[in-house]
């Protein structure tokens, strides 16, 4: 599977946003191009959790709307939507069967652990296209300067 090409940037905006969020889940886009070498991430954007703070915890869903937003902003920039990051309170940097039953194929999906508040492993994973399960997504955080 090609890698989810990530900016250090993006790496740690991800992470603080898990661990600004932390106790609950912080949900956001990641939004690009698709490459012959991989999916390079162009931006990354957080979006609101809009589920009732009780279910924030080990639930997360992006509004339709917001959804529509963000997708009309990635095309005004020339970007699509890649995929979506979460995070997870306390718990592995692996997909739940909640983000099985709730995830779409060809998204990636980053997940960072925050254990005790702190960030730690970050992932991604790629739903496949019968919904069975999940596949590891290499990710590569690199600066692209050069
Ligand atoms: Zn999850």
């Amino acid at each position: 599977m090609l890698p989810l090409q990530l900016l250090p940037e993006h790496d740690r905006t991800i992470r603080e946003h898990g661990e600004r969020a932390f106790p609950h889940e912080c949900c956001g886009f990641l939004l690009g191009r698709d490459r012959d070498d991989g999916r390079e991430v162009v931006e990354v954007a957080a979006a609101l959790n809009s589920r009732g703070e009780l279910e924030l915890h080990n639930r997360f869903t992006i509004e339709p709307e917001a959804f529509m937003r963000a997708d009309r902003a990635a095309r005004a920039a020339g970007l699509d939507i890649l995929g979506f990051y979460h995070s997870h309170p306390d718990a592995p940097s692996r997909p739940s069967q909640y983000d099985l039953e709730h995830a779409w194929p060809v998204y990636s999906y980053v997940i960072v652990s925050v254990a005790g508040g702190a960030a730690d492993e970050l992932t991604s994973w790629v739903l496949r296209d019968d919904r069975s399960r999940f596949d590891p997504q290499p990710v590569a955080v690199a600066d692209r300067s050069e």
